[in-house]
């Protein structure tokens, strides 16, 4: 018997951090990443830690760290507050009538309540999401220097220290001529030692999407991510191709995911906590996939440290996971966060095996990297 635990205090802070090196996507460039922690302080002396994070502020989607934070603080946290802490479903329900979309801000509130009640009971997260079915997941690296040369260098360096095997490459910013020369060049130098994918991130129309993926798929790739922003023309360009077409910007939960499915409109579905709106939402969206024999990839929003081992908890407990993940997001900032860092070898990252998500933050680390105005809110 649980007794009941409520929400005294909520924290929520920006954390700059610089990245290894410019991160360039058809969208933007970005020379480092911030991520939006929120803290949240239960009755019984628990506290969860969430995150959110996403691809370039506003460049990627409507939510950035400063919306998220705002989200949290003007609107999620008085409605937590005083709360109980531990029906996180319902709570997440009750919240949701009160905040229409804001899934990056519901899904790190959603993922420090699900830290903290892991620590409450002594079970992983993975355990609160039905449980694990694997301890261990592939993941991808993104070469996305801007630079022939350089990602094939640090692809060979990737190859050498057992890190990654499978790259996506981030294109969709240049001509597609030159985008294809890329693509090839570096599935040319790698041989079968690696698997190539592609991102466009909506770059291309349907035409232009429908002149490149077959070059691309003579070029070796063998999975190219959301090539075209409309839905209508991803399911008209779906199966046409010897090589698979995966969604990802697409997919906004499980309504959207919903659609998608019912106009067979991918192969392979990205699944990211964030983008689906928390990590329940997350596995319906891959429970629809799978009902649809839509194959899973784990995505990333480039994400630190506590949303991606919430991913890989939830990603942990997925029947299918045909495509890996690209939990890489920790790998690409210089600064760690942890007191302890993820175990990444062997071409595969652990999933966390410790109460809750099974990770501590280091303070000073993160003290040092927090913008002005740590905001808390209590009742
Ligand atoms: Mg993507």
């Amino acid at each position: 018997m649980i007794r009941t635990t409520n929400i005294e205090r909520i924290e929520t802070r920006l954390v700059d951090l610089p990245t290894i090196r410019p991160h360039k996507l058809s969208v933007a460039t970005m020379h480092g990443q911030t991520l939006m922690l929120v803290k949240v302080f239960c009755s019984d002396g628990i506290v969860g830690i969430g995150e959110g994070a996403t691809i370039a502020g506003m460049a990627y989607g409507p939510e950035s760290p400063e919306s998220m934070k705002l989200a949290v603080d003007a609107y999620l946290a008085p409605a937590a507050i005083g709360r109980d802490a531990t029906p996180i479903q319902a709570l997440m329900a009750h919240l949701g009538k009160l905040v229409k979309l804001n899934h990056f801000a519901k899904s790190a509130l959603e993922t420090a309540l699900l830290d903290a009640h892991g620590k409450r009971l002594g079970v992983p997260v993975s355990e609160l999401l039905g449980g694990r079915r694997r301890d261990r997941l592939p993941v991808a690296w993104t070469l996305a220097s801007g630079d022939t040369a350089r990602d094939i260098a640090e692809a060979h360096t990737m190859l050498e220290t057992r890190r990654h095997n499978i790259f996506k490459l981030k294109i969709g910013a240049k001509a597609i001529e030159d985008d294809i020369a890329h693509v090839a060049a570096i599935k040319r130098e790698l041989g079968d030692a690696a698997a190539v994918r592609v991102d466009v991130n909506m770059a291309w129309s349907e035409t232009q999407a429908a002149r490149a993926i077959p070059a691309l798929a003579d070029a070796g790739c063998e999975l190219v991510e959301q090539p075209v922003a409309s839905p209508a023309a991803m399911a008209r360009l779906t199966r046409r191709f010897p090589v698979a077409l995966m969604a990802d910007e697409i997919l906004q939960g499980p309504d959207s995911a919903f659609e998608v499915a019912k106009t067979d409109g991918a192969d392979v579905f990205a699944i990211k906590i964030e983008q689906s709106g928390g990590l329940f939402a997350a596995q319906r969206v891959a429970a629809i996939a799978d009902a649809a024999g839509i194959e899973l990839y784990g995505g990333t929003m480039l994400e630190g440290a506590f949303s991606t081992v919430a991913s890989a908890h939830v990603f942990s407990t997925f029947a299918n996971l045909q495509w890996g993940t690209e939990l890489f997001g920790p790998l690409l900032m210089t600064e760690e966060i942890l007191t302890k860092p993820l175990d990444y070898s062997d071409f595969e990252l652990t999933v966390p095996n410790g109460p809750g998500l099974g990770i501590e933050l280091d303070e000073s680390v993160v003290e040092r990297f927090t913008r002005d105005g740590l905001v808390k809110v209590t009742r």
